[in-house]
């Protein structure tokens, strides 16, 4: 192989410029060329394909965001939508594309490999850490570190003003954002969509933590939690009890940004560099992840038939210090 894409698709994640450095940098290592793919799929497809050499990716570890920019291609779910994106990679010579994203956009690298025989391997790029056959995605330490900030930041008000804070984080299918943030914020409650609500036992927990002393307690809640959010929750407690003047933060966008932490920029640097050499040495149809401290390559299939399931028992852990 000669010559190589690399892709940013789905939702951005911090850390997904230092995995497009390292992917370009690992090739010209290895004396290979790489194209940068626009907007994911949709570059893909409208042919907005430029060359990436190593100075081009200079500076850009430490930003959030993703220079190749990203989009969601509804085109691409159908096969002249495929068919059209190979052949401009064919044009160009491309035998082998990374693709940075969730396992969305590894389902469009599955059907580029199956359809098509074009090398992919994907390199898990989301804050969500939703992703089967890794311990961890590439942009999801930053994100809980920053939502771990707004819950300390929150927790100033809170407490000045003893009252109780709802805050929502990103996770619409997956709590995980919300688990570790909260944990890590000394939140009091933590409300999972993974878990069941009951909000007559919020507030008996809301009531036995003021009989212990509390004066301001901070609920993490994510967002695809069920009633709606932090929003509807807050609602609901401010309706069925005394805790009529609660307060809602919706931290949203602000969790996709800015500069990755160091752990984001070494996964990010090791993944790319595996990605790399796994094109070379003829792999396809795979996504490298990381379990405990090793480089795995994994069917890229796994990313959605085993759905990372989070250790219930930081649940307990929560339960036990919020009291
Ligand atoms: P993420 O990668 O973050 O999960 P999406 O689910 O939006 O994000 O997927 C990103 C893009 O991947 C979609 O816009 C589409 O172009 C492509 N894609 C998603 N699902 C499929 C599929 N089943 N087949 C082919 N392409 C897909």
């Amino acid at each position: 192989m000669k010559r190589i894409g690399v892709l940013t698709s789905g939702g951005d994640a911090p850390g997904m410029n230092a995995a497009i450095r390292a992917v370009v940098r690992t090739a010209t290592y290895h004396g290979i060329e790489v194209y940068g793919i626009e907007r994911g799929y949709k570059g893909m497809m409208e042919g907005a394909i430029r060359p990436l050499g190593p100075r081009d990716v200079s500076g850009i570890i430490s930003r959030g965001g993703t220079i190749l920019y990203t989009a969601r291609c509804l085109e691409f779910l159908e096969r002249a939508g495929r068919e059209q994106a190979a052949a401009n990679l064919e044009k160009l010579g491309i035998g082998g594309v990374v693709v940075i994203g969730g396992d969305g956009s590894y389902r469009g690298a599955e059907c580029l490999h199956a359809e098509f025989g074009i090398h992919c391997i994907g390199m898990p790029g989301t804050i969500d850490n939703d992703i089967g056959g890794t311990d961890y995605t590439i942009g999801f330490d930053t994100a809980i570190n920053t939502a771990m900030q707004a819950v300390d930041r929150i927790r100033d008000t809170a407490a000045s003003h003893d009252r109780i804070f709802f805050i929502e984080v990103m996770g619409r299918r997956s709590g995980y954002v919300a688990m570790i943030s909260g944990i890590a914020g000394g939140a009091e409650e933590i409300l999972l969509p993974e878990v069941e609500i009951s909000v007559e036992r919020l507030i008996e927990r809301l009531r036995a933590g003021e009989r212990l002393g509390k004066k301001s307690s901070i609920i993490v809640v994510a967002e695809g939690c069920e009633y709606g959010g932090a929003t509807g929750l807050a609602r609901m407690v401010s309706e069925q009890s005394e805790y009529k003047d609660n307060r809602v933060t919706v931290i949203g966008h602000l969790q996709r940004g800015g500069s990755p932490t160091a752990f984001d920029r070494v996964l990010a640097s090791r993944m790319g560099v595996r990605a790399v050499e796994a094109l070379l040495e003829g792999e396809t149809g795979k996504m490298v992840g990381i379990s405990g401290q090793n480089m795995l390559l994994r069917p890229i299939r796994e990313a959605w038939e085993l759905r990372t399931r989070f250790d219930m028992g930081l649940l307990r852990v929560a339960h036990v210090l919020g009291v």
